[in-house]
């Protein structure tokens, strides 16, 4: 396709000249941040025009102002959850050429596999063993000869694989894009979020980086969510790699792509996730990143999107630090992956020379529970809402007056105590158990009374209780 033909069609999801025009005229005295901090903490999100004059804040106080602000959204509509899961690789065969990744087609540096249904099986029955209850399968775009149908089965392998005390309750998919058909395949196979990042927003950047493959194809990628949607999967996560381009631009051009999701579907992203890039085996872009974002830039990027999507989860990764996560997880990630390898196979062996990019916590999740429950965060491994089909516009319809924590705070409770019961240390049960006492006294009554009753039910014995 001819690069203004490509230019052309991106234009109506994204706009680079509004997006510039933006960033251009937008200034950050105290008087303009603080009218759009006291709007955004009516929980009503942010204009487009926002955005850069909070990007644009360099003053500590203000800063403070911003991080306080984004702490009180966090607040209000997560309270204290904070939704775990494990990515799991199940292969790291790539046709592509994403020069800042380990798994590119040309990069000879690593060992390249798929794995057997046999192997996904048990992949899966040491993440059950660890407590897991929901995973992000992911696989790079060059499927063994089977093609999609080797994804479609390896979802159905998860699903059916039980051990011991548990099961996967919920498979979310990071895949490369797929037509409308395909997608309809993947809906069928019963997956909770279809996620795709963009990686970068900005055209011509994204033409650098992605140089051979499928993936040179722009505008098949920033038009995925919409066949996705099409083909009825509501729930779906889109993200940014940061550290590729400017982040002032990556953010605006985000809220032009959720702005077009929400006027063409009715339903915003499920989720944003902010992957930072990291260090990769054979790629200099990864050790090197050509716009890379400082630690306080990656903090305000979460305080902003939190108060300009206070509804969409936001998720945060292993790639970064045990201390970035906690400071993130106040400012407003509600999603957290933990004890995670990213090789395929990598919970079973440790071929480290085969992971997609090293990590920043490689804590094991019963020190990650623990900790995150010190801080006062209840970690969830709730499944509940896509096995009861409140998925995209039910769930926006519950989550925007706030109605959703009357189910979310119950099912965190209950499935943590799942956990704690079933397979976390002693420690970790008994500054959980205090946590979930806690969590519950802090309650409205009628929100108390259900999730007591459901605790007790957990205690009892059984299992998968939710409301
Ligand atoms: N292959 C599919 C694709 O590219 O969309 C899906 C899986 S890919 C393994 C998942 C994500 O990993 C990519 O979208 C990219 O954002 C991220 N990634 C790749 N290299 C990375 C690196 N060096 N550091 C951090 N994240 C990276
Ligand atoms: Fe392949 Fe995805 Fe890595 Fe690109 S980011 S090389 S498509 S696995």
């Amino acid at each position: 396709m001819k690069n203004e033909n490509l230019q052309n069609q991106n234009t109506q999801i994204i706009n680079e000249t509004l997006i510039y025009d933006a960033l251009k005229a937008k200034r950050s005295d105290a008087g303009a941040v603080r009218e759009i901090l006291a709007k955004a903490l009516e929980l009503k999100g942010l204009d487009y025009n926002d955005i850069p004059v909070l990007a644009n804040i360099s003053s500590p106080d203000l800063l403070d102002e911003l991080f306080r602000a984004a702490r009180k959204v966090k607040e209000e509509i997560y309270g204290r959850r904070l939704v775990i899961f494990a990515p799991m690789y199940i292969s790291n065969l790539c046709g592509n050429e994403c020069l800042y990744c380990a798994f590119r087609a040309r990069n000879k540096s690593i060992h390249r596999r798929a794995l057997t249904q046999e192997e996904i099986a048990n992949e899966t029955r040491i993440l059950i063993d660890q407590g897991h209850k929901r995973i992000l399968l992911v696989a790079g775009e060059a499927y063994p000869k089977e093609g999609l149908d080797y994804i479609l089965e390896s979802i159905a392998t998860v699903y059916a694989t039980r051990h011991d005390k548990g099961e996967i309750r919920r498979i979310n998919v990071n895949i490369a894009p797929l037509d409308a058909d395909e997608f309809r395949r993947l809906k069928d196979c019963k997956i909770g979020t279809y996620q795709l990042f963009q990686e970068t927003y900005h055209l011509e950047t994204y033409k650098k980086m992605h140089v051979a493959g499928k993936k040179k194809d722009y505008f098949w990628r920033i038009t995925a969510m919409d066949r996705a949607l099409k083909a009825g999967i509501e729930d779906v996560g889109i993200g940014v790699l940061f550290g590729l381009f400017d982040w002032r631009f990556e953010i605006l051009a985000l809220m032009q792509h959720i702005r077009h999701l929400e006027k063409t579907w009715g339903i915003g992203p499920h989720t944003i996730s902010v992957p930072r890039l990291e260090p990769a085996l054979g790629s200099s872009i990864a050790e090197q990143p050509p716009q890379a974002v400082s630690d306080l830039d990656f903090r305000k990027i979460v305080a902003i999107l939190r108060l300009a999507v206070p509804y969409t989860g936001i998720i945060m990764s292993t790639r970064e630090t045990p201390e970035m996560r906690r400071e993130t997880f106040a400012l407003g990630v509600s999603q957290i992956s933990a004890g995670s390898r990213t090789n395929p196979g990598g919970y079973g062996s440790e071929d480290e020379d085969s992971s997609q990019f090293s990590l920043g916590d490689h804590r094991p999740l019963d020190d990650v529970i623990r900790d995150v429950a010190q801080l006062g965060y209840v970690p969830s491994f709730c499944t509940g809402c896509y096995r009861l089909g409140r998925t995209g516009m039910d769930f926006m319809d519950m989550a925007r007056p706030g109605d959703i924590r009357h189910h979310c705070d119950p099912n965190a409770a209950s499935t943590f105590m799942e956990y704690l019961v079933d397979y976390a240390s002693d420690a970790t049960r008994e500054v959980g158990e205090r946590l979930i006492a806690r969590f519950i006294d802090e309650m409205d009554e009628r929100d108390a009374r259900r999730t007591q009753a459901l605790v007790a039910r957990v205690v009892d014995g059984e299992r998968d209780v939710y409301c």
